[in-house]
């Protein structure tokens, strides 16, 4: 697999990234990057950044035709990023119509005020649809008692409907500024033709730096309600129980950790299915994955879907194997060497090629802007991981299990469905 990774900075400040990949032919991925999100907004200003997006994509409303090309964008607010993304052919032309696209997002030259009253319609809707999301349900548990949960990204109704032209007009003009700028090319291109198409479209793009810093500090205090079980009503006829269980506060995002995870997270996955066989009960799905929350927080989600009249026996299942981990921190050892193998087997087999795609490598190489770590080649990391995972003993976990199951630090929530 081709990756060729270069990193080059421009004088206004703006950094840019040309990925040079084969993994896909026909298709070349761009994107505008911004370290702006929900967390720079005012107290009165919950969801500008997000509406600020929609400004920006009125261009497009998801479907954009240019001189025969076909373009595919999507535009994302989040905490603590901005991120336009936009998919056309590997075609030269279609390349520098896309960088074109970007640079008018930059300048803010789809800003519109005959837009705005539309515009706020649509995030209106899509906080209404969202809100019925049992995903949107459980962050809202999860931020409960913190800071974050007055920056929710897709933003507050209220505050929504009442935002002028001249805010979104300000908030564009403050933070849309080259040094908090990134812009990337990812695809089976020339590397040298690429910088210079990024180069040629950026090259005049400056605006004054008004903001007096953006170092914003990632982690405040989540304030978990720990241990409560608190209660969702879904109309379906399954329950849905989510575990969350508060990890690590990380500022490091290196190979051991991410092998660690997931190791542990297999491992308690494999434990948890094993004990419901055991006991004969049946549900349709398990999982168990890390999550992170903007690089600062991590949980291990479990997911459980069962048929309600199991509720009883899925929680008491549950309960004893969390008790039993929790007393015998050496329980999940059982699985462990099977599932090293596996792991090791999924790198050097190259079985992982089939399952990525370039909207991985965008979100690899988007991440690396937003959080400063560095970007190294696919093979490379592949290397990293399979040296890192032949090392692995069960020492390396053992201290996670016990600091997971801790106990105290767990929040369930469970989607219950209509009997
Ligand atoms: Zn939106």
């Amino acid at each position: 697999m081709k990756d060729r990774i270069s990193q080059s900075t421009l004088p206004s400040g703006l950094t840019y990234c040309v990925r040079e990949t084969d993994i896909e032919k026909n298709a070349v991925m761009l994107s505008l990057n911004l370290k702006v999100g929900s967390l720079h907004e005012l107290d009165t200003e919950n969801g500008l950044a997000h509406v600020v997006e929609h400004m920006n994509m009125v261009f497009d409303k998801y479907r954009y035709y240019a001189d025969g090309f076909q373009y595919s964008s999507i535009g994302l607010t989040d905490f603590d990023r901005t991120v336009y993304v936009i998919k056309c052919p590997n075609e030269s032309e279609a390349i520098r119509h896309g960088l074109f696209i970007l640079k008018q997002i930059a300048l803010g030259n789809y800003i519109k005020k005959e837009t705005l009253e539309e515009v706020k319609r649509d995030v209106l809707q899509e906080i209404i649809n969202n809100n019925k999301s049992k995903k949107s349900k459980a962050f809202k548990m999860i931020f409960d008692n913190s800071f974050y949960k007055t920056r929710i990204p897709i933003g507050d109704a209220k505050i929504i409907e009442h935002l002028s032209f001249e805010q979104v007009k300000a908030f564009h003009e403050k933070w849309y500024i080259p040094e908090e700028m990134n812009v990337i090319i990812l695809g089976d291109i020339i590397t040298e033709e690429a910088n210079k198409f990024i180069e040629t479209e950026f090259n005049s793009f400056s605006r004054k730096n008004n903001t007096e810093c953006n170092d914003i500090n990632r982690c405040y205090q989540l304030n978990l309600e720990t241990g409560e079980i608190k209660k969702v009503i879904t109309s379906e006829k399954l329950n849905h129980i989510e575990i969350y269980m508060d990890y690590i506060k990380s500022d490091v995002m290196n190979i051991k950790n991410e092998v660690c995870n997931n190791t542990l997270a297999i491992l308690i996955e494999k434990t948890c299915v094993a004990a419901l066989n055991d006991s004969k009960v049946e549900f349709s799905f398990f999982s168990s994955t890390f999550v992170n929350f903007i690089n600062c927080y991590q949980f291990l989600k479990m997911q459980i879907v069962y048929c309600l009249d199991l509720h009883e026996t899925i929680i008491n299942v549950m309960e004893k194997v969390f008790n039993n981990i929790q007393e015998d921190s050496m329980l999940l050892k059982f699985y462990f060497e099977e599932t090293k193998q596996d792991y090791l087997e999924y790198f050097k087999s190259k079985a992982y090629l089939s399952d990525l795609a370039l909207s991985n490598l965008m979100e690899e190489s988007i991440d690396h802007f937003i959080f400063n770590y560095p970007l190294i080649s696919y093979e490379q990391k592949i290397q990293d991981l399979i040296k890192v995972i032949d090392n692995l003993s069960y020492v390396d976990i053992r201290s996670l299990v016990q600091q997971l199951f801790s106990y105290k630090d767990c929040s369930f929530l469970i989607f219950q469905g209509k009997g």
